[in-house]
């Protein structure tokens, strides 16, 4: 029988590979992870995490103005970024030392090195080593992509470094209409950054209920965010201190930095994946099975570098099935549907199933039930901000197909909404449940009224 170093090497320590090389040694197997940058991936290090603590820093600019209409007295706050980041980087580091115990706490070797493949049983390492393994696992994730042939693009940002700017713009330009977008687009404009975001299509958020669509873009407006629909960037310049740019229909204006948020690419670069026959999607994702095998027998893929669903807690799901299946003789896969999502935009969105559209497209006939007002919150505040709440109902069997809500803590109830949809709740078994007074979410139990347009 053949010997190999390793049961299982994992190339990445972010979400995924973390967990499935944890859960692998703890079904005995003989693990290492090789990590090139900082154990906690992306939404660790440059992410979920970082990005929250700064979405809950950019809320105090509101809660200050609020706390007013409540009886405080706020005139002496001030704001320093400098701050801000130091924290963060601290946290961060924090969590890092922890993902790092956790992964020795269970058994597996850390290797601080870059991984490719050398054969389908043997990778090199960055250091000069190589490794054989009986299973490899790549876990590499996804990075930001900016246009190949945008001119200017090195002037461009992305998320990666709007989490250590030196200092805040006066302005910021902001391309792109999915997650990143809108939300670093309500952290710099609630920071006291003038925030123009620039998106390509007509509406923002791609793929999300209409409702949720129209609904954000106009408290964004209100907020004082400026968008530019169905524009494009043509070129970028640097002018001074900042860059000139110049979008599609001619008109140029400035900005302190301009920041893309235009998707991801998945890490599948100088893994030398062509050496092994890894195949890949269209798109450049590594092709996986229900089982997040790839083409070739022995390797596997999990997390964002395979692009089904690129979301944390999927990463982590897909590692741990992974891991069952290959070293805990249970065979899992992972059910990709009614996954619950939050964008932390401001105001917050969660939302778990079927839009209204796609409900429509797929079943017959559908009911909704929606309502939008003002929360209690907003009431001594004097803040004019809506909170939407919406119901996608499949007429003939009453089961709630959708849940999309926009307001403050939209995404803690689409975590909770997330168990009764996985469920198959009906709409009969929301109606069924008590209401929790003085709460904003008592109004999803308590629309009773069908919507008519
Ligand atoms: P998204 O895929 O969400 O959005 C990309 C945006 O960029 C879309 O609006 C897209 O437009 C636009 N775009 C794509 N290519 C171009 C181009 N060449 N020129 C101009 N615009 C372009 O990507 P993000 O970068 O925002 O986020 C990546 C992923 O990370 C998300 O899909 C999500 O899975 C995950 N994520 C999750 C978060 C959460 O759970 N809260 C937070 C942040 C990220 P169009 O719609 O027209 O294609």
């Amino acid at each position: 029988m053949t010997q190999y170093d390793y049961d299982l090497f994992v190339i990445g320590a972010g979400s995924g590979g973390v967990r499935a090389a944890r859960i692998a040694a703890q079904h005995g197997a003989k693990v290492a992870v090789a990590e090139e940058y900082r154990v906690g991936g992306t939404c660790v290090i440059r992410g979920c995490v970082p990005k929250k603590l700064f979405v809950y820093a950019s809320h105090y600019a509101e809660a200050f103005e609020d706390a007013v209409g409540f009886g405080w007295t706020t005139e002496k706050v001030s704001f320093d970024w400098q701050t801000l980041v130091a924290n963060k980087d601290k946290e961060i580091d924090r969590l890092n030392k922890a993902y790092i115990r956790n992964l020795e706490g269970a058994g597996a070797e850390l290797i601080m090195a870059r991984a490719s493949f050398v054969d389908r049983h043997r990778l090199a390492l960055s250091t000069g080593r190589e490794v054989t393994a009986k299973h490899v696992l790549i876990a590499t994730g996804a990075q930001p992509f900016v246009p190949l042939h945008l001119p200017g693009r090195e002037l461009a940002i992305t998320s990666n470094e709007a989490f250590h700017l030196e200092r805040l713009p006066a302005r910021i330009c902001i391309v792109g209409g999915g997650y990143i977008a809108v939300e670093f687009a309500g952290i710099f404009n609630n920071l006291g950054v003038e925030t123009v975001l620039i998106y390509r299509g007509e509406k923002i958020l791609r793929g999300f209920d209409e409702d949720l669509r129209d609904h954000l873009t106009a408290e964004m407006r209100k907020k004082g965010i400026e968008f530019r629909l169905g524009c494009d960037v043509a070129r970028i310049e640097r002018s001074g201190d900042g860059v000139r740019v110049t979008c599609n229909d001619d008109t140029v204006f400035g900005a302190g930095q301009i920041m893309y948020a235009t998707g991801r690419i998945p890490n599948v670069m100088d893994l030398d994946l062509e050496k092994v026959g890894v195949e890949l999607t269209p798109h450049y994702a590594v092709k996986v099975d229900d089982y997040s095998r790839t083409s070739v027998e022995n390797i596997y893929a999990v997390g964002d570098v395979t692009n089904r669903l690129n979301l944390t807690p999927v990463a982590i799901r897909e590692g741990h099935a992974f891991a069952d299946t290959v070293f805990g003789g249970r065979h899992i896969a992972v059910d990709h549907t009614n996954v619950p999502t939050a964008v932390f935009s401001q105001p917050e969105i969660g939302t778990v199933g079927l839009s209204e559209e796609k409900a429509r497209e797929l079943h017959p006939s559908i009911d909704i039930y929606k309502t939008s007002f003002r929360p209690m919150r907003g009431t001594m505040s004097g803040r004019d901000e809506r909170m939407l709440m919406k119901l996608v109902v499949d007429a003939a069997s009453d089961k709630v197909l959708g849940c999309h809500i926009m307001g403050p803590d939209a995404g803690e109830m689409a975590q909770l909404l997330g168990i009764a949809v996985k469920m198959g709740a009906t709409k009969a078994d929301f109606d069924a449940t008590m209401a929790l007074h003085p709460t904003a979410a008592e109004e999803l139990v308590t629309m009773r009224q069908k919507w008519t347009d």
